[in-house]
């Protein structure tokens, strides 16, 4: 039997549990891309390639010379551009994609949340006055705080932050989650926070500053995703391997 053979873009934990259900199945050949951005990423259930494509014109040439029958784009709900190549390259070689992305988080009661649209809103948001600010959105655009230097920033990333921030104050911590709610509340409360900007991430392994955060009654800046359109979707890896399944008989029955 001819395996059916799946590309998953990843860099994610669903990522990783999707290649993990599907990679066990004796008629899927499962690959897992990463971008290559974690210096000591996490170990993953299924063979992985790792670096860029070369742009949306690189991964249409994948996936005709890999044979993919149908790509998944599991990636971060920030990693805009890697999700945008994938809708053009999955079109331009007439390969299905399937968009995994899960949910944002939404307000409970107790939240304190200031929407924005992108980083550079939240470094707005935060206002003129000097401010104790965790940064939790990742080290790629920590920098854009340098706008706002009068802050001091208690920046938490996976890898260093690298160039740091020119910012005078900042303090650096390397980290990953998930992160426990009590050692949420006591980091926020040992390095006096009193507003904390995030991604709209959803997921649980960072939800635990939201909580904390609610806890203690500070605000939160919340940069929200872009908003698009994908024809496939799914928000958890359980649906999405009812998606792949089906994606998979209708593309064969096609005779693509
Ligand atoms: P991005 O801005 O959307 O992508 C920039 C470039 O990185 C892409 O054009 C592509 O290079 C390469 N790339 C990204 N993801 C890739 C993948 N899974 N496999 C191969 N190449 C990939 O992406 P990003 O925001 O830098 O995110 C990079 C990775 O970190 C992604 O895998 C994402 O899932 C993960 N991540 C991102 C965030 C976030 O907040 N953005 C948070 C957690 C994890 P080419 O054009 O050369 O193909």
């Amino acid at each position: 039997m001819d395996k059916r053979r799946i590309l998953i873009l990843g860099g994610t934990t669903e990522a990783r549990d999707l290649a993990g259900r599907l990679g066990e199945r004796p008629d899927l050949a499962v690959t897992l891309s990463l971008a290559g951005r974690t210096l000591d990423p996490a170990q993953q259930p299924v063979p992985v390639r790792t670096g860029g494509f070369g742009g949306a014109e690189g991964l249409e040439a994948y996936l005709a010379t890999h044979a993919i029958d149908l790509l998944i784009d599991a990636t971060h709900p920030f990693a805009k551009q890697i999700s945008a190549n994938a809708r053009t390259a999955a079109a331009a070689a007439g390969v299905p994609l399937l968009r995994l992305e899960r949910l944002g988080w939404e307000a409970v009661s107790g939240d304190r949340w200031t929407h924005v649209t992108s980083v550079t809103a939240a470094v707005a948001a935060l206002g003129g006055m000097p401010r104790r600010v965790f940064l939790a959105i990742g080290r790629q655009e920590a920098k854009t705080f340098d706008a706002a230097p009068q802050h001091h920033y208690l920046v938490r990333s996976v890898d260093p932050v690298d160039p740091p921030l020119e910012a005078p104050d900042v303090e650096y911590l390397l980290a990953r989650g998930p992160f426990a709610v009590e050692e949420e509340v006591a980091l926020l409360r040992t390095r006096k926070i009193d507003v904390i900007v995030s991604k709209n991430s959803g997921g649980d392994a960072t939800y635990g500053k939201i909580i904390a955060a609610r806890a203690l009654g500070l605000p939160v800046i919340l940069v929200e995703r872009p908003a698009v359109a994908d024809e496939h979707r799914a928000e958890t890896v359980e649906d999405a391997v009812r998606h792949a399944d089906h994606l998979l008989a209708s593309f064969r029955k096609r005779g693509v």
